[in-house]
């Protein structure tokens, strides 16, 4: 896998607004938000897309959801609710090839997406 924008900010090489970290994942804020809350958690070991997860990836999986509803928890909003998404490749509209979860809040979601 080439050295994403994602894989920078896991090593510090560039900023990010970290807000959660633990030894697997990492997660800051969206640079560009669509949501009053943006939040993109990402595993610290590089999985590019969706469609490269394999069983030995599940539990890994795991922890970055569960990660995402721990911290949505934490902030208090997890009871209005909120939106996890996972792009995967064109049609999903995915830029950035390293695996990423994003977590909008903060206002009532769409549905469907456009
Ligand atoms: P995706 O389109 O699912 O691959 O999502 C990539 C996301 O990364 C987009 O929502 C971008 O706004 C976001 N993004 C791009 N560069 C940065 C950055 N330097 N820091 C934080 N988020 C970024």
């Amino acid at each position: 896998m080439s050295d994403t924008l994602f894989a920078k900010i896991i090593r510090r090489d560039i900023p990010a607004d970290i807000v959660y970290e633990d030894d697997e994942v990492l997660a800051f804020r969206d640079i560009n938000p669509q949501a009053p809350v943006h939040v993109l958690f990402v595993p610290k070991r590089p999985i590019a897309t969706l469609n490269d997860v394999g069983e030995a990836d599940a539990a890994l999986l795991g922890k970055l959801v569960l990660a995402a509803a721990r911290w949505a928890k934490q902030q208090g909003f997890a009871e209005r609710g909120y939106r996890c998404v996972l792009n995967c490749n064109r049609d999903g509209g995915q830029t950035v090839f390293h695996l990423h979860l994003h977590l909008l809040a903060g206002r009532a979601m769409q549905w469907p997406p456009g």
